[in-house]
């Protein structure tokens, strides 16, 4: 299977953002969130993405209904989609392991199996992964940015020893250092005014430092990731998280248009 044809079979499973890079290029990362500490055959790492509903983050605008964005955080097919996908490459004679986002509070909570080798659970970073993959960028909110959808998709990742062509990492631009999120943080989590930076496979993201504390008990639309039962939320229906959405689109960033502003009656910066 070439790179091209998994690609087109994932984009005909509905698949929205698909990337692939090779291995080499989590080289800068300890066991404890290595590809290669859950399957050392690793070739390649594919990194899945799957659009979140716009739509059902409007009942968190509206302040009147949260349990909106539970319905489309993709959680359920997000899992069949890369299961299936797994199975595909199988079929071709190459291994196919699926990755699902955990909370990265999920580290180091059991006994290591020998001094060898990290305390389960090694847990990926999705968001660096996707940029290696060439999807997009990690924003100054410290949350994936992707040129299509912003802050709204949900990742998967496959890792499997088939050679798949790679993609460049990300070399775009979406997040404008506007502030914004921070400013729309009722906490003050986000600090606009330092910055954390982190390298990446090429280069290093930069976003501002977030008290996550905070966000633990955050009240304007946190929720968790389907299927981690760690406590570090995810902030995409969070007021931050909601900002983010309004700005980039208002600002032309997005490729994905819609007919009606996500909020009709804020004033256009
Ligand atoms: S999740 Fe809540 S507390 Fe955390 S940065 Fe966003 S708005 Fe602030
Ligand atoms: S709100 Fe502005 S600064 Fe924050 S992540 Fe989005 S584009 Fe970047």
């Amino acid at each position: 299977m070439t790179s091209r044809e998994f690609k087109e079979l994932a984009q005909g499973m509905g698949v929205d953002l698909i990337g692939v890079a090779p291995v080499a290029r989590f080289a800068l990362f300890s066991p404890e969130a290595s590809p290669l500490a859950i399957q050392p055959q690793t070739r390649s790492v594919i990194v899945l993405g799957f659009s979140i509903p716009r739509g059902s983050l409007q009942g968190l605008e509206m302040g009147t209904a949260g349990y909106t964005l539970g319905m489309g955080i993709p959680g359920a097919v997000a899992l069949e989609t890369t299961y299936q996908l797994c199975r595909r490459i199988e079929n071709e004679g190459w291994e196919a392991t699926p990755v699902f986002q955990q909370a990265g509070d999920m580290r180091r909570q059991g006994v290591a199996v020998s001094p060898d080798k990290p305390e389960p659970n090694v847990i990926l970073e999705f968001d660096f992964a996707a940029h290696a993959a060439g999807l997009g960028e990690i924003g100054r909110g410290k949350w994936l940015l992707t040129p299509e959808f912003g802050p709204r998709q949900m990742l998967t990742i496959i890792l499997t020893d088939a050679e798949l062509q790679p993609d460049e990492p990300f070399s775009g631009s979406v997040c404008d250092n506007c502030g914004k999120c921070a400013e729309a943080c009722p906490a003050g989590a986000l600090k606009a005014d330092a910055l954390h930076c982190a390298p990446l496979c090429e280069g290093e993201a930069c976003w501002y430092p977030l008290h996550i504390e905070s966000c633990r008990v955050c009240k304007t639309g946190i929720s968790r990731l389907p299927y981690s039962t760690g406590s570090e939320p995810f902030r995409l229906g969070a007021a931050c998280g909601r900002a983010c959405v309004a700005h980039l689109e208002d600002s032309g960033k997005l490729t994905r248009a819609f007919a009606s502003r996500f909020r009709p009656d804020e004033k256009e910066a």
